[in-house]
């Protein structure tokens, strides 16, 4: 069946099947082409210092350009290549792009920032996990130290001893290691006592209520309080308005990331960022007050 097509299906089904069905099941039998007909697109969002705005690092976020369906979230297709093993390629496809466009930047001579990629658990349990992540480092010639890997704290947690020796192995190849979603599941610091990490994501939905929960206003300063003296950055995720940012700023956060700086944005315009080498917070228009 050709592509002109998929309108008329997607009615038939949307009715019979549910949206959502078929959905998943288009990105199920669609997956597996979407690399090799180059329809996987890195999108870039800054981390940025709170205090002076400077770029320190980019976070890497996978979009899927479908022909017919316009891009498709990595929430919606991630946990799908989770179940069927696409992740695998998936991620050897992120990587290589992500050292690509990294050697390009230095090349250009662009700030030489850091850039966090995303690794499921999934893709822990690949044979050669390691080695594979490192040929990849070194077929672009690349300092492994600009690379920052975000996993979750159930890689840690359920996984536990083959994720531990791969973080280690992969730390001491000189990659840095991230906590991403920081208090959406464990919110437990307890596996310090087996892996070092570099840096601390406090998730989103976190930051979201810092200023309207006393419990998760007191956790998030408790956790900003146990990363300092650790040595580990804290970098809070979803920042949106400059009543969190005052507050994170308060705390002496050193980094963030979120929309009110810039959503993830295509290659192209986060090199603009990049080469201003700084990020300003958006100032959001407020309607004007009319006089009474
Ligand atoms: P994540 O790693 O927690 O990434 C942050 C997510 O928060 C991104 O969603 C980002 O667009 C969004 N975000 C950033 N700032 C804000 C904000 O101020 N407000 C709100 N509401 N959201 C904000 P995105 O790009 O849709 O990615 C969703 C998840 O998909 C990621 O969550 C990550 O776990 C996963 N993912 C993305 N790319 C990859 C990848 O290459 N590999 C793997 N394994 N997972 C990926
Ligand atoms: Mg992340
Ligand atoms: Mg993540
Ligand atoms: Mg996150």
């Amino acid at each position: 069946r050709g592509r002109k097509e998929g309108k008329n299906r997607f009615k038939f089904y949307s009715s019979d099947l549910g949206i959502q069905n078929y959905k998943d099941y288009i990105i199920r039998t669609q997956l597996h082409h979407a690399i090799e007909n180059n329809e996987l697109k890195v999108y870039y969002q800054p981390m940025v210092n709170l205090k002076d705005n400077k770029v320190l690092a980019a976070e890497a976020l996978i979009r899927w350009e479908h022909p017919e369906w316009g891009t498709i979230s990595p929430g919606e297709f991630i946990p799908l290549a989770e179940e069927n093993g696409l992740i695998i390629d998936i991620g050897k496809w992120i990587l290589r792009e992500v050292c690509y466009n990294y050697s390009q930047w230095i090349q250009k001579g662009l700030p030489d920032i850091k850039v966090s990629v995303n690794f499921s658990s999934v893709q822990f349990l690949e044979k050669n996990f390691v080695d594979n992540i490192i040929d990849i480092i070194n077929e672009f010639n690349v300092n492994p130290n600009f690379l920052i890997m975000e996993v979750t704290e159930s890689v840690i947690v359920e996984k536990n001893r083959k994720c531990i020796l791969a973080l280690k192995k992969l730390r001491s190849f000189g990659i840095q290691v991230a906590i991403d979603d920081f208090g959406k599941s464990f919110s437990s610091l307890a596996y310090l006592n087996s892996v070092n990490i570099d840096m601390i994501k406090i998730d989103k939905f976190f930051i979201k209520n810092c200023l309207t929960n006393k419990t998760t206003n007191v956790i998030i300063g408790a956790v900003i309080d146990a990363a300092k003296k650790l040595n580990i950055n804290i970098v809070p995720e979803g920042i949106e308005t400059w009543e969190q940012l005052y507050y994170l700023r308060d705390l002496n956060c050193y980094a963030g990331q979120g929309y009110l700086y810039s959503k993830p944005v295509p290659l192209e315009d986060f090199e603009k960022i990049l080469a201003k080498g700084k990020c300003k917070p958006v100032i959001i228009n407020r309607t004007p007050v009319m006089p009474q």
